[in-house]
């Protein structure tokens, strides 16, 4: 699956749980996209649920803007738009420069999701894919 294709897919699965939770505030919405709950609740919003496993180890990880609206993806390399200090590169054998958010905490924490939150997920990652770099 190409990354295009993921966030499309992506894109759909944020809709549908989205129009279930239209009755609640901004704040319940990030609560309810929690880690913990999201296993619960959304079993199907990640596959790595069914393991129990995180993307990233920190207490209070939230699933709401996975992947990252600061994540570029352009046709010679991906990059981070602020050059996190926690995010590295991956140089593949073809060339491509692939932005490395391994390290990167920033999008799953409630903080930065409180400060930049959108209903809309397509909105929030609107500025991802970039055609000219
Ligand atoms: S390094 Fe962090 S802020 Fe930058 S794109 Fe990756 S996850 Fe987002």
């Amino acid at each position: 699956m190409t990354y295009e294709q993921w966030i499309e897919q992506h894109k759909i699965k944020h809709q549908d749980i989205m129009k279930r939770l239209e009755h609640l505030s901004d704040r319940e919405i990030i609560e309810y996209f929690d880690f913990e709950n999201m296993k619960k609740n959304e079993p199907d919003f990640c596959p790595l649920y069914e393991t129990n496993t995180k993307c990233h180890e920190m207490e209070h990880l939230n699933c709401y803007f996975c992947a990252c609206p600061l994540f570029r993806l352009g046709n010679m390399k991906s990059f981070c738009k602020i050059e996190s200090r926690f995010g590295g590169e991956i140089v593949s054998p073809d060339g491509f420069i692939h932005q490395d958010c391994t390290k990167c905490k920033i999008p799953h924490k409630v903080s930065y999701i409180e400060k930049n939150f959108d209903r809309s997920w397509e909105n929030a990652m609107r500025e991802v894919i970039v055609k000219n770099k």
